[in-house]
């Protein structure tokens, strides 16, 4: 069974390739979406899938997940998660909506 230890490893091992993909794509993309201090991540709740990916990737720990009821009928889990912005801590570098795999993050002006 996997211990902890090496799920945290797991994870800091993932959000480091994400890191070094992002990067590599980054610039073309980056010039095409608004970004900055004047401007703050939003997060579109029906697009989002809670994948996490976004929060990977986020330095300023800026995003959080929280539980909604699960919508359909046809799985059998209660809970699916959904990010959310705290405003007040994102600096609005962008690379959640780069890592975001549904576009459900888009930059708004503050
Ligand atoms: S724009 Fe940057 S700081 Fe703001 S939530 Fe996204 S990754 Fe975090
Ligand atoms: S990366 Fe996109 S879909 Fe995944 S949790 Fe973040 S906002 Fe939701």
């Amino acid at each position: 069974m996997t211990s902890l230890d090496e799920l945290a490893k797991r994870r800091a091992e993932d959000a480091e390739r994400i890191r070094l993909a992002l990067n590599k794509m980054r610039g073309e993309a980056r010039l095409k979406v608004k970004g900055g201090p004047g401007t703050v991540a939003f997060v579109k709740e029906d697009l989002c899938i809670g994948c996490d990916q976004c929060t990977l990737v986020c330095d300023d720990n800026a995003i959080e997940l929280y539980d909604v009821p699960l919508r359909s009928p046809i799985l059998d889990i209660e809970n699916n998660r959904k990010a959310r912005i705290l405003r007040d801590d994102c600096t609005g570098c962008r690379l959640c909506v780069l890592s975001c795999p549904t576009d459900a993050i888009l930059m708004i002006d503050r």
